[in-house]
């Protein structure tokens, strides 16, 4: 259940269930346009937009979850319905950061036009991050919508840490190469690969990492950062000089604009202050090794992070222990999603590995 197709009059694609970020890429670029998706091409579309969707494309589009027009959708008493702003609001409400409520078989996905595109990533020297961390907070703060700059640090190739962004440029030529070159001043550059770049070829050069780590075993904590202090920045330069295993890295995506300019119970996704969402990504090698030392690193990372970050965390990567995380993870919007829950899905059939808080209602 793959299937997209793309109306590039109406800006609408309708796309299968199980389809992948890129397939909806291809399609969308075939006529010119995109999809708010995220960084990665081989997740499905449906879970990232469920859960939320932060991408590249948030400053100008929103979330993934914001640019769903309606969805087909099989509830846990069989029924097939079609929900959409006129048809099941409530559901359709829910959908958008909620997820949980049926098997949704296929979404109707808003598109926009691809506009000069300008893409890449600058890899800066590690004895330099504290600088270029500072920089790039300042940077981010003053940006424009049309950037999205994730941050990465992981292992180079020799196995020292260092500090890479990927930005992405969607917007007029002539300011994205000003800005492309502002990112790349950030530091010194140690290699930077920056220029014109469909979504989908960003996507590749992101599935590319993520291949090379195949046969891994993953441990992942989440947190919402309001700002990059230079306390955050410190905390997470020292994990990654004592990082267990070539695979532990440090990203985070900036929520800003368009994503911003939500009503924070317009849908379920409830977190619309601008903020930093924080992925700390443990990864090892199982051949004899039982994790522990990684997935301790994991945490001790996400608690030393505690004291900066706002309650709560990005649902799509919260797992069943972060209890306390979920409680907040939909903010005001808790105890909506639990009524709707139970009208849709009394019986609990749907227990997702994305959890709902329990709120007493
Ligand atoms: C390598 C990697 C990169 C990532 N990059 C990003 C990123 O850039 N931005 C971001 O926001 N997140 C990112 N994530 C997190 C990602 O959004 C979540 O892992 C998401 O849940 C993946 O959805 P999936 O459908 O691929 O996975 P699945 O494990 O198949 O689904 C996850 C959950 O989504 C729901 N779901 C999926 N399909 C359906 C359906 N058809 N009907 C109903 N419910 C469904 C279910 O609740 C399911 O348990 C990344 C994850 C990975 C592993």
């Amino acid at each position: 259940m793959r299937d997209v197709v793309v109306d590039p009059r109406a800006l609408v694609a309708t796309v299968a269930g199980g389809a992948r970020a890129m397939d909806v890429a291809v399609a969308a670029a075939a006529h010119d346009l995109v999809a708010a998706l995220g960084n990665c091409g081989t997740i499905a579309i449906a879970g990232l937009t469920f859960g939320g969707g932060y991408g590249p494309l948030s400053g100008t589009c929103g979330l993934a979850a914001d640019n769903l027009l309606g969805a087909e959708i099989v509830l846990a008493d069989g029924q097939r319905v079609t929900t959409g702003p006129d048809a099941e609001p409530e559901l359709f409400w829910a959908l958008r950061g909620g997820g949980n409520f049926g098997v949704v078989t296929s979404i109707r996905v808003r598109l926009h036009p691809a506009r000069d595109m300008l893409a890449g990533s600058v890899i800066y020297k590690w004895n330099e991050t504290g600088t270029v961390l500072r920089r790039y907070a300042a940077f981010a703060a003053t940006g424009p919508d049309e950037l999205g700059v994730p941050v990465g640090l992981m292992s180079g190739p020799d196995g020292e840490p260092v500090v890479m962004i990927a930005p992405l440029w969607n917007g007029e030529r002539c300011q994205g190469e000003r800005v492309m070159e502002d990112v790349q001043a950030l530091g010194t550059p140690l290699a930077a690969q920056v220029g014109p770049a469909s979504y989908a070829d960003m996507l590749d050069q992101v599935d590319a990492w993520v291949q090379a780590a195949d046969g891994c075993h993953w441990e992942i904590r989440t947190c919402w950062l309001p700002a990059l202090t230079s306390g955050v920045a410190d905390a997470i330069i020292a994990a990654m000089a004592r990082a267990t295993s070539p695979h532990c890295s440090v990203f985070w995506h900036h929520f800003h604009g368009a994503a911003t300019r939500f009503a924070p119970d317009a849908a379920a996704f409830g977190l619309r202050r601008e903020h930093f969402m924080v992925e700390i990504i443990a990864g090892w090698k199982p051949d004899g090794d039982d994790g522990v030392a990684h997935r301790r690193w994991a945490q001790d990372l996400r608690q030393n992070l505690a004291p900066f970050a706002l309650p709560g965390g990005y649902a799509n990567l919260l797992g069943p222990e972060d209890r306390e995380q979920t409680a907040w993870a939909y903010g005001g919007n808790a105890a909506r999603l639990r009524i709707l829950k139970r009208r849709f899905d009394p019986d609990g059939v749907f227990a997702s590995a994305i959890p709902l808080p329990e709120v007493s209602l």
